[in-house]
């Protein structure tokens, strides 16, 4: 049977919710949005998705509309923002979670992956980095984002896209002006994430990461044992990234107190000698959250099989990626950027390539299931 991936829906496991801490968000939020007051900084658009917001928490929905709901991600987040941001957050959240299914648009992508780096000091088994077609600088792949680029996007995703990673095809913390770029984004986005190996972690890296915008910082690992971590992430020491992690905390600790920074340990859960339980106690003191998500073939997906799926991708209305040479992409799986909808510059703003002629041609093509025409589309399992 075909393995279908839902990136949306990927955690096989989280942490568990305490049903007290629903019901309060949830008498948090509608004394938030029923209080005129609490939404005075919004425009018409931005009210009309927060009616769909109410309806769906507070009452039965809208009819023929798939409805938001309160994950326990969503509701530690709120948990965590000012509650002047929450309505703002709604919004953006809304159309992160609903807008793919709808398959609605508005100007800008409801979260934006921006790549500091595609270079990366490991060789994970399950990534795109064993491919040295990818990796051989002169096939043109490889690189670092400069800081004018990062500042370009930066700008114009300000008060547009409020979800943000700062990772994608490689290790961001390897680059150089990795701590340049995390001071630029200081006070700027709702929602912040970084993701990395932290393997090359540091007290400065630690100190810019805790004194920026970052609201969740993801450590990848999967496992709980060096031998397995090592065979998993190539080039991997467990020992080191502990040692990295618990650093962090301690200066998060001793400097930040009051920082509202989530730290999630997150692996892919890619064999059967992972146990998730193995991983929930190595990890737990060490991260605020453990998860596993699911693995999808990223490694090579032009030599997958072709399939026969027809589903849209999700993908093509809730994110848009920039590589560190300001070239768009509609995921990473398309490591290669073979669907590009072309290169960000002054005159070809994030807009302007969210909603290019390629990009919507792309999501029409999925809509009325030509899937299979598309490559490498069709040999992907991302829905
Ligand atoms: S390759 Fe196509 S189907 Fe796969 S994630 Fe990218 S856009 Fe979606």
């Amino acid at each position: 049977m075909q393995k279908i991936y839902n990136k949306q829906n990927s955690f096989v496991k989280l942490y568990t919710l305490e049903k007290k801490s629903y019901q309060k968000t949830l008498i948090l939020l509608k004394k938030i949005l029923n209080d005129k007051k609490n939404l005075k900084s919004l425009n018409k658009y931005q009210l009309d998705i927060i009616n769909f917001v109410k309806k769906d928490l507070f009452e039965n929905g809208t009819k023929n509309r798939p409805k938001f709901k309160l994950s326990p991600n969503v509701i530690k987040e709120i948990e965590l923002i000012n509650k002047i941001d929450i309505p703002r957050y709604l919004f953006h959240r809304y159309r992160y979670e609903i807008f793919p299914e709808i398959q609605a648009l508005d100007n800008y992508p409801p979260y934006l992956q921006i790549e500091p780096t595609s270079f990366c000091n490991y060789r994970c088994v399950f990534c795109f980095q064993t491919n040295k077609d990818f990796t051989t600088k002169s096939n043109g792949y490889m690189g670092r984002m400069r800081l004018e680029m990062f500042k370009l996007i930066i700008d114009q995703a300000k008060n547009n896209v409020e979800f943000i990673s700062l990772a994608s095809r490689g290790e961001p913390l390897v680059s150089p002006i990795i701590i340049k770029m995390l001071q630029y984004t200081r006070g700027k986005f709702l929602n912040l994430k970084i993701n990395t190996n932290a393997s090359v972690l540091t007290e400065k890296k630690s100190h810019a990461i805790l004194k920026s915008g970052v609201r969740t910082i993801v450590f990848s690992a999967d496992a709980a044992d060096s031998k397995l971590y090592s065979s998993l992430r190539v080039n991997g020491k467990l020992e080191k990234v502990v040692a990295n992690i618990k650093m962090f905390n301690k200066i998060r600790k001793k400097h930040y107190s009051k920082s509202k920074i989530i730290t999630r340990v997150s692996g892919v859960k890619v064999s059967d000698k992972q146990n998730f339980n193995d991983m929930e106690n190595f990890w737990s003191d060490l991260a605020d959250q453990v998860a596993f998500v699911d693995y999808c073939p990223w490694e090579n997906v032009y030599q997958m099989k072709l399939n026969s799926l027809s589903k849209p991708c999700s993908e093509l209305w809730r994110r848009m990626y920039v590589w560190w040479d300001g070239k768009a992409n509609p995921c990473e799986v398309d490591y290669r950027s073979d669907l590009t909808p072309g290169i960000l510059k002054n005159n070809n703003n994030l807009s302007k390539l969210w909603l290019s002629s390629s990009y919507n041609l792309l999501r029409e093509k999925h809509v009325s299931s030509l899937r299979k025409n598309i490559h490498p589309c069709n040999r992907c399992s991302v829905i």
